[in-house]
Formats: C-alpha cells, structure tokens, sequence
C-alpha cells in the first residue's frame, strides 16, 4: 500500500524523504500535466500536488490557469505558452529546464499536447536531455472513445478537420476508407454539415455525438450517421464542447468503405494526375499504389461510358 502511494507521487527530489509535508519538491523536468474538461473533480491528487510542487506552470491562458490553481488554493507563477507565444518562450523554458527548474505543462483543459500546444516543447526537451514526464488524467477523446459503445481496439484520432467545407469533405473520404473508428473534434456551428458530409460520403454507420462531458449538460448521442444528421439538420447549432466519433464501416457495410475510396480517388483524380492521385489515396488507406491506379482508370473508363 505504501509503496503504491509512494510510486504514484510525482518523483521527489530527496530520496527518502517520506514526504508527509506539501508541497513536496519535484525532481528537475517537464511534467506534462492534465487537467479537468469540465468537472473540477477530476483534477487528481497527483496533478495538483505536481501543480502545487512546480516552480513555475506553463498555460496557455492565464486567466484560465490562474482561476483553476486559485480553486484549489494555489498562487503560482504562471508562464504563458500558446500558439502565438511558443517560438519566443520556448527557448526560455528549455533554458530553465536545463538549469534544473521543474515546469508544469498545462492546457486550459484536457491534457497537453493533444490538439493543443505542447508538442514542440515537449520534443525539445527530449531533444535537450530533459526528463520529461507525464502526470495523465481527462482528455476529451479519450473520454468520448470510452463511452461511445464503438470498437476501441483500432482508432484514428484526426482533431479538427479543416474548416473549410470542400477540404473537410476531402478528408472525410480518405479518412473514411480506414477501418477503424475516428474520432473528431467538432464546433457545434459547424455539426450538422459535418455529419450530413459524413452520412453521404461513408455511407451507414454508427455514430456518436459527445457533448458538454463531465459538465452539467453532458449528453451522449448515439445512433446511425444518417439518423445523427437528421437530429442536428434543424433548429439552432448545439451549444458547447464537441467530440464526434464514427464507427468503423460495419462488415456487411464493406461497400461503403469501397464507395469511400471511389469517391476519394475520383475527388483527388480532380486535382492531381492519376498516379499522384492513387498514391495520395493510397498513402491515406494503407491500399497499394497501383491496385488504386487501376481502379481510378476503371472508375473513368465507366463514368465514360456511362
Ligand atoms: N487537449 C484537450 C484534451 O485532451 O481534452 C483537447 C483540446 S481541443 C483544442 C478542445 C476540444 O476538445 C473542444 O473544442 C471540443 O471539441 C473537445 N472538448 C473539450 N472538452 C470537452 C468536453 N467537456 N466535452 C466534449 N468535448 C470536449
């Protein structure tokens, strides 16, 4: 038992120490630091004693960071470190890093890195010698895969497809090819044109709609993508946090999947010459190269005739 409470602390400085006082002193590094994505509850033991712990915690939002750490009693210097800040900061937090500072990486919810800054730090930490560890917890997409009823085992996380439409729709096709369930992120402005290209593009499957998890309006949504689309068609955009996730094409749906590459092939066949358009679909499905080439010439050949 307490070696178990022992290994879940974040790593201490004084070895031996049995640390009974808080906060305890960190070990030199990068702690990559989730945080909750609605309910405060979810902040764990371990990630408000790294908080509490840190020399300084990198956000992207101070305001966001500072109302969460005065939640939970802490007054902690705060460094900002978002997209616009990063390539003027990071050299500085690798030098602090370097000489020794324990940093805590945050985002303003969820955990870092994914579909928010921290890639780049983290990689250059690495790349410095740093340690760099992580103290897991909520993240959005995981949260929505695992209570989505949808197969776990293989899955495609694509974040925000691009905004605009004849781009996502491009994506939407190739991504659709994959067998595996993807897994969204989505405005709800933007949801019902996203699930009505979807239902068209990937033909019949399960989907799931995840919105506001962990907060007071959570609510699940689970259906077929056609029926999906209809509920979202009319009345206003859904409000808040979105995470959409599309099951795999089902086995007796194997069509779809094939539709889905036609459709990919024929839109890139629009924009590239046929071999470059085959190993762009080819690159996005795991099919070979030039089994899709011969399709794409099939496809022609009977769009001609047609
Ligand atoms: N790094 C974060 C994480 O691990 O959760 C994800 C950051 S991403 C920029 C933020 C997006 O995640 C939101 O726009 C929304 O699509 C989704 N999201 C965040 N919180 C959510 C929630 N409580 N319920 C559903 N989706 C959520």
């Amino acid at each position: 038992m307490g070696g178990a409470a022992l290994r879940s602390r974040a790593p201490a400085a004084e070895e031996g120490s049995t640390g009974a006082a808080a906060p305890r002193k960190l070990a030199p590094g990068l702690y990559v630091v989730a945080t909750p994505i609605g309910n405060l509850g979810d902040l764990s033991p371990r990630a408000l004693e790294t908080l509490a712990a840190a020399d300084a915690v990198v956000c992207e939002d101070s305001r966001i960071t500072g109302a969460l750490l005065h939640r939970f009693g802490l007054d902690k210097p705060l460094v900002v470190y978002n997209d616009h800040s990063a390539p003027r900061v990071r050299p500085q937090l690798i030098a602090r890093l370097a000489q020794g500072a324990a940093l805590a990486l945050v985002s303003d919810a969820g955990t870092p890195a994914i579909s928010d800054p921290g890639y780049r730090l983290v990689k250059e930490a690495h790349e410095a010698g740093i340690p760099v560890r992580c103290v897991p917890g909520p993240s959005a997409p995981i949260a929505a895969l695992s209570i989505a009823g949808l197969p776990t085992d293989r899955f495609l996380f694509a974040g925000f497809l691009p905004p605009r439409r004849e781009a996502r729709r491009r994506e939407l096709a190739a991504l659709g090819a994959i067998p595996v369930t993807l897994v969204l992120l989505e405005r709800g402005s933007r949801l019902p044109e996203l699930l009505a290209d979807a239902a068209e593009l990937l033909g019949p499957r399960t989907a799931v709609v995840a919105r506001e998890l962990t907060k007071i309006h959570e609510e699940v949504r689970r259906g077929t993508l056609a029926d999906l689309a209809a509920v979202y068609r009319t009345g206003p955009p859904p409000r808040g946090e979105i995470v959409v996730l599309l099951g795999p094409p089902e086995r007796d749906a194997q069509e779809a999947s094939e539709a889905a590459i036609d459709a990919a092939l024929l839109e890139a066949a629009a924009r590239l010459p046929p071999g470059r358009a085959a190993r762009e679909v080819a690159a996005a499905t795991g099919r070979k190269a030039e089994e899709l080439y011969r399709r794409l010439q099939r496809l022609r050949a009977e769009r001609t005739e047609g």
